[in-house]
């Protein structure tokens, strides 16, 4: 069973990029998502609508069965959202313990399931940054970013939780912004980590397009070039078998970075 947890910053897309590789896999492979997030939208697009997370079910009844915490999606690709306490209440890694336990508990990994992807909140200084590697849910990280500084500095800061807790980072995916040399910024940066670009995303508004039908792009537009590219981004990932434990950069370190780039503008 291949378990890859999906990290970047705040809306860089890495929930469009989970439930579209999901939704690749599906046609080959039982596929489990665990969105991370509280706001519970990883799987939107997968299951049409938004799930109901885990730690809601809970509060409404201690004892629930599969059937209310798992829901199918395109292609049977099972959806689960873990959810999160109160705003600014309590801690986001607290939900995906919970939920993981309670999935543990109904049996969920018992069945065959080839493929878990897991969204994971973005911020480092948060405890949902933490658990999916912590308790070793996870055997493969992704950080997702664009080639726009605040992406690669947040990125640059994943790659270092990612050291502490002893991750294996399987590549750098590039969500393109549409920014000028942008593969080569971010291609240097996988570098400068340690690491390698292991797919690019074009910016497309095919995203957009499907998203407000609440579906992924390869549901809606399956001939599309942008379906291609996530099917590819869903290959590579699933074939790679080069892992490092990354090197982050230090503070000036990046910065002589991204000013190298810069100068080309
Ligand atoms: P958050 O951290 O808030 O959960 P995220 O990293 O999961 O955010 P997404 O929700 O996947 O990010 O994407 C943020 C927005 O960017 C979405 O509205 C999506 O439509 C858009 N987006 C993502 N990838 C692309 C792309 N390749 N082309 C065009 N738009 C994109
Ligand atoms: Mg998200």
């Amino acid at each position: 069973m291949k378990r890859i947890a999906i990290y970047g910053k705040g809306g860089i897309g890495k929930s469009t990029i989970v439930s579209n590789m999901a939704a690749a896999y599906s046609s080959h492979h039982r596929v489990l998502v665990i969105g991370c997030d509280p706001k519970a939208d990883t799987t939107r697009t997968l299951y049409g609508e938004r799930l109901p997370a885990v730690l809601d079910v809970l509060r409404e009844n201690r004892k629930p069965d599969a059937s209310e915490v798992i829901h199918e999606g395109f292609g049977g690709v099972r959806c689960v959202e873990s959810g999160g306490p109160e705003p600014g209440v309590g801690c986001a890694g607290r939900g995906v313990i919970v939920a993981m336990n309670l999935l543990e508990k109904l049996g969920v990994f018992e069945e065959e399931i080839d493929v878990i992807i897991y969204d994971v909140l973005g911020d480092v200084v948060c405890g949902g940054f933490a658990v999916p590697l912590r308790e070793e849910f996870a055997d493969e990280v992704y950080i997702v970013t664009s080639g726009e500084y605040m992406s690669l500095y947040a990125a640059n800061n994943i790659a270092r939780g990612i050291r502490k807790l002893r991750g294996k980072l399987g590549g750098v995916i590039c969500n393109c912004r549409g920014i000028r040399n942008e593969v080569d910024i971010v291609s240097e940066f996988a570098s400068r980590i340690g690491s390698r670009v292991i797919g690019v995303v074009p910016r497309s508004s095919l995203v957009q397009e499907s998203e407000i039908e609440a579906k992924t792009v390869i549901e809606s537009f399956p001939e599309s070039e942008q379906a291609e590219v996530y099917r590819k981004l869903a290959d590579e990932v699933y074939l790679n078998t080069e892992f490092v434990v990354p090197e982050p950069m230090d503070p000036e370190e990046f910065e002589e970075f991204f000013r190298k780039f810069r100068g080309d503008d």
